[in-house]
This record gives structure tokens, C-alpha cells and sequence, in this order.
């Protein structure tokens, strides 16, 4: 027996650490800072810098990646429980070093760089002293890459790009942007496309607007971007050519865990809100907590947080166990396609609860609520994640070729009978 839910007490020490540190020292960067992107930001690096050597010190910078890269080597289970914590925080990523999409883009560079492009490019991205880009959407079509119009065509020595990337987040802020083209527009759909690192201060890209969503005022951090010419040398291409689509997958499977414990982290907050909120309200004479509707939300509430809690924890588990991204896609979609929901309702459940305060820009549950669409949405819509988990849940799963289903009653009678029909039979004899 192996089933276990408990963590181990020196892991469980660390833990303790990190939630403390996170408390009261991150949480407050929130509500300072702006942009924990933004690495030209002297008041930011005057705060962040600090607290990210606290955490090199105390061994938890990167731990995502292996000791070769200054991480920890950690497995997805203690990842989750840590990014668990993170969830709290906006700045807490950027803290400990492991910040989507600069993780996710380390990794690929980590994987499938050269050795001059993990000098140029992955060591600073490490080290947080850049940050960088992932652009893939176009404004045709995200979730169906096969739409993709961006172009890379070798001239000499050189790739030459031209389209239009559409929610490039961080772009305006990045040093470089991983840029997903076609190059062989011939092949299979799957082996048309290639990535290209692209410095961003390269002639030829143009930011056109940076987007901003929900409640957000003024200039956003999601890059309209258009590569115009935009020329890189032929050995600024990452990965085989033809495996874009391979590249980006090698990118998404842990990340998508890390980003649904980081949302329990959040979700959590919105509930312990609201659990407090009702517990310290009173109207027509009693607490808002006695009412049995209001109770209801709250049990709710904690039922959807706890089955998606262990979904996700089960699932690092089962990355860690295969070691095998493809024996997890159908419980990492399924995650994926759940994280939006459980967000949604939560932080909905808790804004309705504090009334017109919960309605506010005074309480985080308008700008919650709109950040649960961000997360149907980036790195693929929900309806895209279950119909993943669907193929996946049937593969196990064969055709009758009978009529009435293997399990029709009247069926599984009759051949129960076959079975049984003489020791029935014998036992009748016996008892009369
Ligand atoms: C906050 C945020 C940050 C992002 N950051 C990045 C980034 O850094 N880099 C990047 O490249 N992209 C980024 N994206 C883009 C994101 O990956 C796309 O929004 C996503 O892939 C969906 O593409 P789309 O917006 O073009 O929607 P569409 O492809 O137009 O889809 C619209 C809707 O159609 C429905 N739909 C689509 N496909 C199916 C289907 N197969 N079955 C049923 N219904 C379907 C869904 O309801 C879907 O929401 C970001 C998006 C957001 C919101």
C-alpha cells in the first residue's frame, strides 16, 4: 500500500518557510509594485532583487529545474505543494524564480538550445535579469494552430519572418520572443511549423499595441506584434525544423500544474475571504454564516476546492511516476479544463457574499472573476482540454457489436442464469 497524503516533515518544513516568507514579505509587492515583469524597474529591483537572494540562499530559486541549471531537480508533487503557496501572490513567482512564461521558456531552451543559445539567452533568463516572450497566437486563430500564418523563409544565411502574432504577453518588456513560423508550408500539418528565438530589439518587429484585459486601465502587457522582415541568423532556430509543435508541448505539460496549484493558491484566498466575510456579518438578526444558502456556498466552495486540490496533486504524482508526458495528457487537460470553472465559482461565490464591497475595486473578486477567463483561454480553451480528455477516456473503451448494450439487463440476466441455472436449480431441489 502506497497511498499517502501527508508530506514529508522536512519537506513540510520547508514548505512552513516558504508560506511565511510569501506572507510577509511578497504578499505586500502586490499592492507596491507594478509589474513583476518589469526587470527595468529600479523600484521593483530595489525590493524584488533582495528577497530573490533570500530565496538562491535557502535553496528554493528555480527548483522546476535541475542543479545543472541552479535548481533543485524537485518532482511535480513537491512543485505543486510549493506553487501552491505562490498562487498567493502576484510577485511570488517572479521570487522564487519560476514565472510563466520564462519557466516554460527555460525549459525549451534547457531541452533544445544549442550551447551558444543557452549562453546568450538561458543563463540571463535564469537569473531573472531578462525576461522573454512566448508568441504563438495569431489574431486569426489560437486555438487552432494549424491556422497560422507567420512565415520564416531561409534566404542564405538568414530567416527572414513576416506575420502577426496576436497576445504576445510580456513582449514590450521581453529580450526576446520564441516565435512559432511556418517553414515548410508543404509538409504535414503537424511539421509545417518551427521555432525561432528573436531577439526583441531586432529590426522588422514591430509591438503594434499591447492589449490589456477585464478591468486593467490604460496600456496592457499582451503585444499585437508584427514581424515585418524580421531577420535572425539561420542558427536562431530552436529545435529541429519542422517541431514546433513538439517544442511547444515540451513547454506546457508541467507548467499547465504548476498554474492550477498556483490557482488553488488564489482560490484559497477567495475563500478564506469569504469565510471570514460571513462569519462577521450580521443581517435580519443573525451572522450571514447561520443562513443555510449561505452555508451552502460555503460547502460548495470547499467540496470544489478539495476534489480539484487532490485532481491536481494526482496528477504530479502520475508525472512523476511515468515520466511520460503522453501516459498524462488526458488528467492534465482534465485539469486544465477545470481550473477555469472552479475559479470562476469561487471568487463569484465570494464577491457575491461581501455585496457591494465584494463588487468593488476594493476587493480582488471582480478582477478574480475576470482572471478565471484568462484561464479558460491562454494556453487553450477549455472545449480544446475536453476534448482531449474525451479521446483519451475512450481509447480505453471498445464498440459493441451487438444490438443492445454488453450491460442491457434483460442480457446480463439470461447469462447470469446460464451460470447459476443448475445450482439454483439444485438448491430449490434441496429445500423442497
Ligand atoms: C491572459 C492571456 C494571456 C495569453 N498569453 C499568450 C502568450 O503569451 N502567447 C501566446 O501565444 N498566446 C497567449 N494567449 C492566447 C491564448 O493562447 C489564446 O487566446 C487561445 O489559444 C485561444 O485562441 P483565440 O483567443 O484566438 O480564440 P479562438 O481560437 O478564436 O477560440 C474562441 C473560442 O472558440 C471556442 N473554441 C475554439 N476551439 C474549439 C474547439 N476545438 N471546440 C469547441 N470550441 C472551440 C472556445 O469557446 C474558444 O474560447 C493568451 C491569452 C490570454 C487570455
Amino acid at each position: 500500500m502506497s497511498w499517502d497524503f501527508e508530506t514529508e516533515p522536512e519537506f513540510q518544513k520547508e514548505l512552513d518557510w516558504i508560506e511565511q516568507f510569501v506572507r510577509e514579505e511578497v504578499e505586500p509587492l502586490d499592492h507596491v509594485l507594478a509589474n513583476p515583469y518589469d526587470v527595468r524597474d529600479a523600484a521593483r529591483n530595489a525590493l524584488v532583487r533582495p528577497l530573490q537572494a533570500e530565496v538562491k540562499r535557502r535553496k528554493l530559486w528555480a527548483c522546476h529545474l535541475g542543479p545543472e541549471l541552479g535548481g533543485q531537480g524537485y518532482g511535480q508533487v513537491k512543485l505543486a505543494l510549493m506553487n501552491e503557496i505562490l498562487g498567493r501572490s502576484r510577485f511570488a513567482p517572479t521570487v522564487f524564480g519560476c514565472q510563466a512564461p520564462d519557466s516554460g521558456n527555460a525549459e525549451i531552451l534547457a531541452h533544445y538550445g544549442t550551447p551558444e543559445q543557452k549562453r546568450r539567452f538561458l543563463q540571463p533568463l535564469l537569473d531573472n535579469e531578462i525576461v522573454s516572450c512566448f508568441s504563438m497566437t495569431e489574431p486569426q486563430g489560437g486555438a487552432d494552430p494549424k491556422v497560422f500564418t507567420t512565415r520564416a523563409e531561409l534566404r542564405g544565411d538568414y530567416w527572414v519572418i513576416n506575420g502577426e502574432k496576436w497576445f504576445s504577453s510580456n513582449a514590450h518588456l521581453s529580450s526576446f520572443l520564441i516565435v512559432m513560423a511556418v517553414t515548410d508550408p508543404e509538409a504535414k500539418a503537424y511539421e509545417r511549423m518551427s521555432m525561432f528565438i528573436v531577439p526583441t530589439d531586432t529590426p522588422g518587429v514591430r509591438i503594434l499595441k499591447n492589449l490589456a484585459v477585464g478591468m486593467h486601465e490604460g496600456e496592457g502587457t499582451h503585444g499585437y506584434v508584427r514581424y515585418e522582415d524580421a531577420t535572425v541568423p539561420r542558427d536562431a532556430m530552436l529545435g529541429p525544423r519542422g517541431g514546433a509543435f513538439v517544442v511547444a508541448q515540451t513547454r506546457l505539460g508541467g507548467g499547465r500544474v504548476h498554474h492550477a496549484m498556483r490557482t488553488i493558491g488564489q482560490v484559497r484566498k477567495a475563500f478564506d475571504m469569504m469565510c471570514e466575510r460571513v462569519l462577521s456579518r450580521r443581517t435580519q438578526g443573525t451572522l450571514l454564516a447561520d443562513k443555510q444558502m449561505v452555508q451552502e456556498k460555503i460547502a460548495d466552495s470547499w467540496c470544489e476546492i478539495e476534489q480539484f486540490r487532490l485532481l491536481v496533486l494526482r496528477t504530479a504524482w502520475r508525472i512523476d511516476k511515468y515520466k511520460d508526458y503522453r501516459k498524462v495528457r488526458k488528467d492534465i487537460s482534465a485539469v486544465k479544463a477545470l481550473m477555469p470553472k472552479v475559479f470562476h465559482d469561487v471568487a463569484a461565490r465570494a464577491l457575491h457574499l461581501h455585496g457591494s464591497l465584494g463588487a468593488t475595486t476594493e476587493m480582488p473578486f471582480v478582477e478574480q472573476v475576470i482572471q478565471s477567463f484568462h484561464m479558460g483561454l491562454a494556453d487553450g480553451p477549455t472545449e480544446v482540454h475536453k476534448v482531449t480528455v474525451a479521446r483519451q477516456v475512450l481509447r480505453d473503451y471498445r464498440a459493441t457489436s451487438d444490438l443492445f448494450p454488453t450491460e442491457h439487463l434483460p442480457k446480463l440476466r439470461e447469462a447470469a442464469l446460464r451460470k447459476y441455472a443448475d445450482r439454483i436449480e439444485r438448491e430449490v431441489r434441496a429445500q423442497s
